[in-house]
């Protein structure tokens, strides 16, 4: 059985765990530059991406993670994980991994009292479509021809993936619907 690991610095990692467990792989919490080793594939959560790219640095994870990914470990960013994917963030010098080659605006649909949920056509997904809860998500305003959009919503990408990286805007963990996952574990099942 595959070991997806979930990083677990700060934000909603615990509903990450449980839907790998739902999706058919073993969810493990990444603490550490020396929990990657123990994993094949890494998670980066929804939370808060300014925190949770503080305590990358904190914890000297952030050159971990990117030789993690260069190596071809699969990576799936979810809200603030595709904030911490991203090259580009509209206005912001925060910290960042920088592995996709997307530009992101935050909290580009409003504050939190303006979250929603919306059905997300996924065709690669099959013809129902994925739940999206979108809490205090980015937009993402740009991408490079390198990316692959495998769901557009309200014209703009929200599910995105390049190569062994994928990346959704929405929490795709809320919903009880394994199939982002599912998807996650096929990459790393097919590494
Ligand atoms: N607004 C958050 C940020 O900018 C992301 C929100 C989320 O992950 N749900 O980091």
């Amino acid at each position: 059985m595959k070991t997806i690991g979930v990083l677990a610095l700060q934000g909603d990692y615990a509903k990450h765990v449980e839907m790998v467990s739902a999706a058919g792989a073993l969810g493990r919490e990444v603490r550490e530059a020396g929990d990657l080793e123990k994993i094949d594939g890494l998670i980066i959560p929804g939370g808060e991406s300014t925190t949770i790219g503080k305590l990358l640095v904190r914890f000297g994870m952030l050159e971990p993670i990117r030789i993690f990914a260069a190596s071809g470990g699969p990576v799936f960013g979810t809200c603030a994980g595709t904030i911490l994917l991203a090259k580009n963030i509209e206005g912001s010098d925060q910290v960042r991994l920088g592995l996709l080659d997307i530009e992101v605006r935050r909290n580009a649909y409003g504050r939190q009292i303006e979250s929603f949920e919306a059905d997300i056509p996924v065709p690669m997904l099959g013809e129902i479509p994925l739940l999206g809860v979108f809490i205090r998500a980015p937009i993402i305003s740009k991408i490079d021809g390198r990316v692959d959009v495998l769901a557009v919503f309200d014209g703009t990408p929200v599910f995105v993936r390049q190569g062994n990286i994928i990346s959704t805007t929405f929490h795709p963990e809320l919903t009880g619907d394994p199939r982002a996952h599912k998807y996650f574990l096929s990459l790393v099942e097919g590494e």
